[in-house]
């Protein structure tokens, strides 16, 4: 499962240092996998590409962007339901294409 941030989100930036995958961008700026740009998915509010989200599997036993947030506005997604397996194969994948 990879996690997103919700509405409750203020843009105060305190998850994005956090996240070992670079996963988590600003709203309305666009993203970055394998040297490849992709559109920003929400101009509304922070926001974490599921592709790139191992829900920190291969770094740490927890998400990290969780506790930083000040308002609790990153929640696991129920639409995104992942393995560890698949969690880790993501992580590798990100390993090698390039972050
Ligand atoms: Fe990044 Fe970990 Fe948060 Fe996923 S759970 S967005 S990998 S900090």
């Amino acid at each position: 499962m990879a996690v997103k941030i919700t509405e409750e989100c203020i843009a105060c930036g305190a998850c994005e240092a956090e996240c070992p995958n670079e996963a988590i961008y600003e709203a309305g700026k666009d993203w970055v996998i394998g040297g490849e740009t992709k559109a920003a998915i929400t101009d509304e509010h922070t926001y974490i590409v599921p592709d790139k989200c191992t829900e920190c599997v291969g770094f740490h036993d927890e998400p990290q962007c969780i506790p930083a947030c000040p308002t609790e506005a990153i929640i696991v997604d129920p639409d995104h339901v992942e393995t560890k397996e698949q969690l880790m194969a993501k992580k590798d994948h990100l390993d090698s294409v390039g972050r």
